[in-house]
């Protein structure tokens, strides 16, 4: 077996690894760092959640503690598809450079250029960037790139996927030819081939896995599901979602529930929140500090559902995720794997459910073509079967204790006047389930739902059922003897 102390690697970089409490290196890191500490040109083909930061961030550390930053000109450069990778990066590279003196700048999207130029002038060890950002700064002449000794792409197969590849070929071409590479991308495909067949020399190959394998501790699932009519679909599915959430009970910590487009996204998010649960959108047209704010709350524990986009997602390394939720069935097959990827990690145990209509059981296939595996179907759970069944009627269903799918009698994105009143809002879902305000409110001040169904309901004494009609009194013409 080998160790970390086997991989000569700078004893700074080792104290930093043993913090971190990591106790051998995973595959990838194995096979990966000896050739990039032997300079060699690596091309990595490994899935998030393997180990694949640490396994180019520690030999860069190591290899860059010999030798001084200089202004405006990089002596590493890390390129990320999205800001949230490139940020990930950085927080890695924090955690494994704590022991040394390197210096690190991450130029992302919707953070100030000033800030950004003035590290740069200083001189540092590491950009990290993401590709148009890093070409803004290029173009706008604050920063060179013919001081980078050691270039890596991460996430390549997503950069072709957001169009970054002529990005990345431009910064190829920006850096010197003696440069050392780093590639790592989870799949290869011809356009990728073709990119490290240029860019790359003599590159040493590790691969770790199977492009299309599925953690063997993800239990995976898809609930088929049928509207009972096609102009209630959306509704519906909302609807079998919350039923599928509250049928995993406890087992149910936290979940990320990817949908297809954007705009299902926001409306999935206002959804959940709508019914009581602590949800919130991640996608790419929100501003970075809300992505931001909204990652850290999902990773410390504060928001329990982030409904999020594939590009949002990719890569995150969330720990602890126990569910996701596919609200549409991914269509590039490649994409269920890297959704579901984010649970039952590092050997814990997750859950993987897929919503799927029936106009969505040719992408399931495909799907199960890929991780060569069928995916077991079950029933959407009693409340939310709505194929042959009447909508529930509305005046019917007071009945408080209706499960938290079957009440729902009013399209829930309706502006809040035509909202269902509180009596057919669900009430079961565990009170973990719930946002910290409505903990609150149920505790206290009662809530304008509530306060509205009291005016409904006839008035109620020391918790008794109030007296209705004529009460103690019995007036004296009922008491008169015939
Ligand atoms: P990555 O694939 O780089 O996103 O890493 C996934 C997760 O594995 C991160 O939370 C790392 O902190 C963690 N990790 C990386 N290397 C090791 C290791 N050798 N032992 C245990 N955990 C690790």
């Amino acid at each position: 077996m080998i160790k970390f102390t086997d991989l000569e690697l700078d004893p700074r970089v080792l104290k930093a690894v043993e913090d971190a409490g990591y106790e051998k290196p995973t595959p990838i890191q194995a096979q990966a760092i000896p050739f990039a500490l032997q300079g060699r040109d690596v091309l990595g083909i490994a899935q998030t959640g393997t180990g694949k930061t640490a396994s180019f961030t520690l030999p860069m550390i190591t290899m860059l503690g010999k030798g001084r930053a200089r202004a405006r000109m990089p002596r590493s450069l890390v390129l990320a598809p999205t800001r949230e990778l490139a940020a990930q990066v950085a927080e890695n590279f924090e955690i494994y450079a704590k022991h040394t003196k390197l210096t690190m700048a991450l130029l992302i999207g919707g953070v100030s250029f000033k800030d950004q130029d003035r590290l740069i002038d200083r001189g540092v060890d590491v950009l990290i960037a993401t590709p148009g950002r890093l070409l803004d700064h290029f173009e706008r002449g604050k920063l060179m790139l013919t001081g980078v000794q050691i270039m890596v792409v991460d996430e390549a197969d997503r950069m072709l996927d957001m169009g970054f590849i002529p990005d990345i070929e431009r910064i190829f071409k920006l850096t010197p030819f003696t440069r050392q590479t780093l590639f790592f991308s989870a799949t290869m495909a011809p356009e990728i081939t073709r990119i490290t067949q240029e860019f790359l020399h003599n590159p040493e190959r590790v691969e770790v896995a199977r492009q299309a394998t599925t953690s063997e501790t993800i239990i995976q699932a898809a609930c088929v599901f049928k509207p009972s009519r096609k102009d209630r679909t959306a509704k519906e599915k909302r609807e079998l979602l919350r039923a599928l959430i509250t049928g995993e009970g406890k087992t149910l910590t936290n979940a990320i529930v990817f949908c297809n487009r954007k705009v299902d996204v926001d409306i999935v998010a206002k959804s959940l929140k709508k019914h009581g649960l602590n949800a919130a959108p991640i996608h790419g047209d929100l501003d970075q500090s809300v992505r931001t704010r909204t990652l850290t709350g999902f990773r410390d524990g504060e928001i329990m559902f982030l409904i999020a986009s594939d590009v949002a997602a990719r890569g995150l390394d969330i720990p602890n995720v126990s569910h996701i939720f596919n609200y549409d069935v991914p269509i590039h097959s490649e994409d269920y794997v890297h959704r579901i990827g984010r649970t039952g990690r590092a050997g814990r145990e997750g859950r993987a459910i897929t919503l799927c209509s029936t106009a969505e059981e040719k992408y399931l296939s495909a799907i199960e073509d890929l991780v060569k595996q069928p995916i077991p179907r079950i029933d959407p759970p009693n409340a939310a079967r709505h194929a042959d069944k009447k909508p529930p009627r509305r005046a019917k269903t007071a009945e408080p204790a209706a499960p938290v799918t079957a009440v729902e009698t009013v399209e829930e994105t309706a502006a809040p006047e035509q909202a269902a009143p509180a009596a057919e809002k669900p009430r079961r879902q565990s009170e973990k389930l719930r946002e910290p305000a409505q903990n609150k409110q149920a505790a206290g001040k009662p809530s304008q739902d509530k306060r509205t169904r009291d005016k409904r309901k006839p008035q109620q004494k020391n918790g008794k059922n109030a007296v209705v009609g004529m009460g103690d009194h019995v007036p004296a013409f009922l008491q008169r003897s015939l």
